[in-house]
């Protein structure tokens, strides 16, 4: 039997009482560790984040948090080895891809530390200036923000079990706000890991941050109105909380980060031979093969001008056949697995769909791709990746619709870039879309009509060839959510992350009790 990873809740390390869930290798198949939930007494669990935790946090000022923000990343860089071990292992991930996740995590965490501690020794945030609320300014009204009185639940999918906890716990612990995480199943090693080292360095006091790794079966049901639960993952679930009655009749607040159909689109003027085409190409393979697909933000549609299309498909497959999938443990391996064999399956099943309406163009599964390295196609849950096309962008419904979690994406044509505007616009709300010229001008504008529908519009020209931070990867400086389809949500954007763990109210008084609030300097 492997080893049952223990869940750390009301301040102390406690096993469920079941058999557990076996977490695996997907590269070699064999079962690495289990855990389980079952049994825990949920109620006191959050009772102790909520009295407790949030007691000890809120007694100390936006500097404070920001210290032990500055605490955890040093935890977090001493066991970064051990780190890597496990995302390779669990995961399926090269390093690089480990990186994306590990390290971003911990970048993440600096940050907010670094925006924390400007805050200052203030306990709330000033929300704008005070206003008169008669002809004299004798009685003003001044809007601030305070922590929420409850926990944060967040509730994570497998594909970021580093980052997904940090950049969420980052912004509710600075906000003073006790964080409760529910990791995606089959990879919450590495969460609980992090968890247990930051718990064994005694940084946080207790009841700040716990981890319950299983079952979801009745964390939504201990919310109470303060609280606030985060998740991310598929539009399925994001449904079920958010008809949970803790948010539809509580006003628990949710924030929900679903599945995305991303896009790519080449300017009219990003002809082959342009920087612009290059730098497209070095994009889209990019996105589609880091963590094999498995990202949120990774490109899933490709538009390019009608004349283009041909070329595209050249220009990209051929970059996609140069690369090496397998066993990540091999220095030669660019691209690892899939985490599971239920995404194994999930991707099969997708581009099953997918291809009802579209082609294939470049299939590295098939004679055009390279073998597998050290990994045994009947046991590896590795797929190399795969390019559809159709010229036909308007008719296809499917690729405007359906996310396949792996590295997959689908090339279509446009006519004008209105036409390209409302194509993007069919992925109903997504997180990101990138956009590729040289054309400043209708950069601008572009970028401008595609805002509406994206929570991020990335504009490579290239003057910004070297310095920009790539279409996926999620910077804690932007917004992170997408309105409509990508779940409405909104996590990172600096400082306006703390939105969501504060109450705003309004405050009317005299200039003297106002001065007298120990907000934020203006
Ligand atoms: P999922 O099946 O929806 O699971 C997400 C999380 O919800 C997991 O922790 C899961 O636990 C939990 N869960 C399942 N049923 C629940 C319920 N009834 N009540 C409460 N929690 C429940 O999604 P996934 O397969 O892990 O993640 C893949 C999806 O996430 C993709 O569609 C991807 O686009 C999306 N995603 C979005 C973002 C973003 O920021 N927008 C980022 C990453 C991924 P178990 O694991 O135990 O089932």
């Amino acid at each position: 039997m492997t080893e049952l990873l223990p869940n750390f809740v009301a301040g102390r390390w406690q096993a469920g009482s079941g058999a557990g869930t076996p977490l695996f290798d997907p590269v070699l198949g064999t079962e690495l560790v289990r855990v389980d939930a079952t049994g825990l007494d949920l109620a006191a669990a959050f009772g102790h984040a909520r009295q407790t935790g949030r007691a000890a946090l809120q007694a100390l000022t936006y500097r404070e948090r920001a210290a032990l923000l500055g605490a955890i990343v040093k935890v977090l860089q001493t066991h970064r080895d051990t780190y890597y071990e496990i995302a390779t292992a669990n995961s399926g991930t090269v390093k690089n891809d480990s990186a994306v996740d590990i390290d971003g995590a911990i970048f993440t965490l600096g940050q907010y530390a670094k925006w924390g501690d400007a805050l200052g020794d203030v306990r709330a945030l000033r929300d704008g200036e005070a206003v008169k609320l008669g002809k004299e300014p004798v009685f003003q009204s001044q809007h601030l923000q305070v922590p929420t009185q409850g926990v944060a639940l967040l509730i994570n999918a497998f594909n970021f079990p580093s980052w997904g906890l940090w950049e969420k716990a980052a912004p509710a612990l600075l906000s003073g706000v006790p964080v409760i995480v529910k990791p995606g199943t089959s990879t919450a090693w590495l969460t609980q890991r992090m968890v247990r080292d930051v718990v064994d360095a005694g940084v946080l006091p207790s009841g700040a941050l716990s981890v319950i790794c299983g079952s979801s079966a009745g964390l939504m049901d201990q919310l109470h109105p303060f609280d606030v639960v985060s998740f991310t993952g598929s539009a399925d679930t994001g449904a079920v909380i958010r008809s949970h009655p803790a948010v539809a009749r509580q006003s628990v607040r949710a924030n929900i980060e679903a599945d995305s159909l991303n896009s790519a689109i080449l300017l009219p003027d990003g002809m082959p031979g342009t920087e612009a085409f290059d730098l497209l190409v070095r994009e889209v393979v990019r996105e589609m093969t880091v963590k094999s697909g498995q990202k949120c933000t990774a490109i899933r549609r490709i538009f390019v001008p009608e004349a283009v299309y041909d070329a595209a498909a050249e220009a990209i497959g051929a970059k996609l056949a140069g690369l090496t999938v397998g066993n990540p443990r091999n220095e030669s391996v660019r691209m690892g697995s899939l985490v599971s064999r239920a995404q194994l399956t999930a991707v099969r099943d997708g581009l099953a769909q997918l291809q009802r309406e579209a082609g294939v163009l470049y299939d590295g599964n098939g004679p055009q791709g390279r073998p597998l390295v050290d990994a045994d196609r009947a046991i590896a849950c590795c797929v190399a990746p795969v390019l559809l096309g159709t010229r036909d962008a308007d008719g296809a419904a499917l690729v405007h619709d359906v996310e396949v979690f792996g590295p997959v994406a689908t090339l279509l044509p446009y006519r004008d870039l209105a036409h390209a505007t409302s194509l993007a616009h069919r992925g109903q709300g997504s997180l990101v879309t990138s956009l590729y010229g040289a054309d400043d001008a209708a950069l601008g504008r572009t970028a401008v009509e595609l805002a509406a529908s994206h929570g991020r519009v990335h504009v490579i020209t290239p003057a910004v060839a070297k310095a920009q931070t790539g279409h996926g990867n999620v910077m804690p400086m932007s917004l992170h959510g997408g309105p409509g389809r990508a779940g409405g949500g909104a996590e990172l954007g600096g400082l306006r992350a703390l939105d969501f763990y504060h109450r705003r109210s309004a405050v009317q008084a005299s200039p003297e009790v106002l001065a007298q609030l120990g907000l934020t300097a203006a």
